[in-house]
């Protein structure tokens, strides 16, 4: 991945490790255009307990000047927002719309084959258990499948986060 990148952060509500257990995972992925146009998500960033969160995202925030930081408020993700601020980081907050608008747009990416990942387990792991519930009219990620939720919904927000900033940066570049 070269040029900007926008970071999405997302906290586990369920996992497979620690049954009915949340927030025992959380995912910061990176998003970006790769080398062959495509987005690219990488969870490298960070995956691990929440509670080294904020420091590992004002780490990525100083090193990578990001074009956003963004996190769904209405998700376990909410309690990184006053902490993240506090560290002097700006966070995107999604509205209920942007989410279903973030997961309409990550699935049409997915089936146009416009989106790579990494070959990273949690991530591959997250995507094959995604199921949907219905969210506002339209669709969100479900959080409660036996499978940690947290690398794809993070992917979700970071792209979404990525692309408004490039509607924004450069119009009509990227029109599809
Ligand atoms: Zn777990």
């Amino acid at each position: 991945m070269s040029g900007e990148i926008a970071f999405g952060l997302a906290i586990s509500d369920n996992c497979a490790c620690h049954p009915d257990k949340a927030r025992r995972h959380c995912s910061i992925v990176a998003a970006g255009r790769s080398g062959s146009g495509k987005i690219l998500v990488d969870l490298a960033p960070f995956y691990d307990h929440p509670r080294g969160a904020v420091k590992r995202a004002a780490g990525l925030y100083e090193s990578h000047s990001p074009v956003a930081m963004a996190l769904d408020p209405k998700s376990q993700a909410a309690t990184l927002k006053k902490p993240l601020m506090e560290a002097g980081i700006i966070v995107a907050e999604l509205l209920v719309e942007d989410v279903a608008v973030a997961h309409g747009e990550f699935l049409d990416l997915v089936d146009d084959g416009g989106l790579e990942h990494l070959n990273q387990a949690a991530m591959t792991a997250a995507v094959r258990a995604g199921q949907q519930r219905r969210l506002a009219g339209a669709l969100a990620w479900e959080r409660r499948v036996p499978v940690d939720q947290s690398p794809l919904e993070a992917a979700t927000v970071a792209v979404w986060a990525f692309r408004r900033w490039e509607e924004m940066s450069q119009p009509g570049v990227y029109a599809v």
